[in-house]
């Protein structure tokens, strides 16, 4: 067994994969034993991921608030505490908080065969941001 207390790791999203604040808690980070990452992502109103992909695909869990996933495809659905949203490997998307809510989700991930676990794009724009929240 391995227990980690509570406390002090908190991470602010870097800004070359989030718009606004995101702030991460680490579940586990893939390693030799496993290549399945988590995190709990906390996302303030109007924050929201960069364009991405997940090589081996990811789950989403939604815990707290009101936010939006959206696909490159044109799929937009908003997403509510409870909620289980699960990506495509390869499936290009956003994830993040409405205008007025903070959402938070713990999502769950695969590290391919050279670690990644996700494919980082560009930023979701203010256009295509309000786009997704004017559904
Ligand atoms: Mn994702």
């Amino acid at each position: 067994m391995r227990f980690t207390r509570s406390g002090g790791r908190t991470a602010s999203g870097p800004s070359d994969h989030f718009t606004g604040a995101v702030f991460i808690d680490p579940i586990r980070d893939p390693d030799a034993q496993s290549p399945i990452g988590a995190a709990h992502v906390r996302f303030t109103p109007g924050a929201r991921t960069a364009w991405h992909r997940h090589p081996k695909g990811q789950t989403l869990y939604v815990t707290d608030g009101i936010g939006y996933v959206a696909t490159r495809a044109g799929e937009v659905h908003e997403i509510r505490p409870g909620d289980v949203i699960h990506i495509e490997p390869g499936e290009e998307h956003w994830h993040g908080a409405t205008p007025e809510r903070f959402m938070a989700h713990i999502a769950i991930h695969e590290a391919d065969e050279t670690g990644q676990t996700a494919l980082w794009g560009e930023p979701v724009s203010d256009a295509e941001y309000h786009a997704a929240a004017g559904r």
